[in-house]
């Protein structure tokens, strides 16, 4: 999928005027926001967790090439086989290649960021075969011919009603109002699926080096059944997801579902050693392992270094103002809200992508509740940085940022302009107490009005404040 992110501005404008957009998405404000600070409180050695799942993650950063050894090391005695790929195309054809030779025509598959990083249920599809999702969530953006709007909720976009009607449209019957209705007659349809997929593709949440383990984890127990019944496995993760031990895995975890959804534990997580045994019974066959690098062997001894511990849980655009506003699609690419402005112009270019750190308020709250304390407004400015450098922002942004600088730096001077601003706006607000339109501030004004100031500026007020209280 090639990025849309330039028409962001055009993106978002679009989606605030979409009113079922805007009730799908006070879901999570309710939902998904007060079950974390639910579990958080609940849980006396949160922060104590937050703090030891940073101290992980960095290690393992310290140490990626030796970890990836020992992780492949202890994944091929287990009988899986390892595929290093370097970038995004490379992956694409290990992929196709073992479909291919395990003969497949049907591929069921789970919910993998990682897979649609890459695209590839679009070229395997190109290539001849049936890419069938099996989260609920991707398999209803599936049939919309979407893309995931959410990295824990793909179809969190979309209301019951228009879920309803996709499902009507493409299986027969009729229309079903019911959730648990909805539920039964998507398992009812892929159930069918899994029994005819030749391979089963997931994603990883953690490798484990020290034994050589996939684990995944999911509410549906789609990953179970993706991975368990066809003959061939195929799991495809990236580098950064290597950790050291099963118990640095369980501290991250205790921290996953919890920023996630509020969940102690989500439904089914599962740790997957190697491909069926001649002891055991059921299991695939075959079990490949795609470890994709695509630009993360860089970043590591970079400035974005401390994105490489994100652990895909979603809280930061759970509770991103902007995010919440515009949704997912707004962001023009996988990877969307705050871990998405700081990684997408990571993966597809700056300049394919600038305007994506500039849709923050950095208010700061994706920091605060990031379970690995990822400094995601640091990040984005960064990338401000970069793309000021590069002159992407047009010359109207630029030439603006400079006058402020040439002002901030001279206090007397910012001083009097903003004092004779503020008086200048509020003598001409005086009348309507509003402006429902002002140059320069038309982004502020298309969706609402901006209060007129008072007339003196805040620091003048301050000022008298703290005279009147001496
Ligand atoms: S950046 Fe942090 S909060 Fe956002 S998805 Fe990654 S781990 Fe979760």
């Amino acid at each position: 999928m090639e990025p849309q992110s330039l028409a962001f501005r055009e993106r978002a404008a679009a989606a605030l005027q979409d009113p079922h957009l805007a009730t799908a998405l006070r879901r999570l404000e309710s939902g998904w926001q007060r079950g974390r600070a639910r579990a958080a409180a609940a849980l006396p050695e949160f922060e104590a967790l937050r703090d030891a799942a940073v101290a992980i993650k960095d290690h393992v950063l310290e140490n990626l090439d030796l970890y990836l050894e020992i992780f492949e090391r202890r994944f091929t005695a287990t009988g899986g086989v390892l595929h290093w790929a370097r970038d995004a195309a490379e992956a694409r054809a290990i992929a196709l290649r073992i479909c291919r030779e395990a003969g497949a025509r049907t591929v069921t598959k789970s919910k993998s960021m990682v897979a649609e990083e890459i695209g590839l249920n679009a070229f395997l599809e190109a290539n001849g075969l049936t890419v069938v999702e099996t989260d609920l969530g991707e398999y209803i953006v599936q049939l919309a011919g979407e893309v995931p709007s959410h990295l824990v909720g793909p179809a969190v976009h979309m209301t019951r009603e228009r879920i309803a009607e996709l499902f009507a449209r493409h299986h027969g019957g009729p229309l079903k109002r019911d959730s648990a209705e909805l539920v039964a007659e998507a398992r009812r349809v892929l159930r069918r699926r899994y029994l005819e997929a030749d391979v089963g593709i997931t994603g990883a949440n953690f490798l484990v080096a020290e034994t050589g383990s996939i684990v995944t984890v999911t509410n549906e127990g789609n990953a179970e059944l993706t991975q368990g019944l066809p003959r061939v496995h195929l799991c495809i993760a990236s580098l950064e997801k290597v950790v050291p031990t099963v118990e640095d895995a369980f501290t991250l975890l205790r921290l996953l579902a919890r920023s996630a959804t509020g969940q102690e534990f989500s439904a089914y997580t599962t740790f997957l050693t190697g491909p069926r045994r001649r002891s055991e019974r059921d299991g695939p066959e075959a079990m490949h392992l795609i470890l994709l690098d695509n630009g993360r062997s860089a970043m590591v001894g970079g400035p974005f270094r401390e994105m490489l511990r994100c652990i895909r849980c979603g809280a930061c655009m759970n509770h991103c103002p902007v995010y919440l506003a515009a949704g997912g699609h707004a962001y023009g690419w996988v990877y969307v809200g705050p871990m998405g402005s700081v990684l997408t112009p990571q993966f597809a270019g700056i300049e394919r992508t600038w305007t994506l750190p500039t849709a923050s308020t950095f208010c700061g709250r994706c920091q605060e509740v990031c379970p690995v304390r990822i400094p995601l407004p640091k990040l984005m400015r960064l990338w401000r940085e970069e793309a000021h450098r590069r002159r992407l922002p047009p010359p109207v942004a630029r030439y603006g940022l400079a006058a402020w600088a040439f002002l901030a730096e001279r206090p007397a001077l910012y001083r009097f302009v903003t004092r004779l601003a503020v008086a200048g706006l509020g003598l001409l607000g005086r009348r309507h107490g509003r402006f429902s339109r002002l140059p320069l501030a038309g982004g502020w004004t298309v969706s609402r009005d901006l209060p007129a100031p008072s007339g003196t500026t805040f620091r003048a007020l301050w000022k008298a404040r703290a005279r009147s209280r001496s």
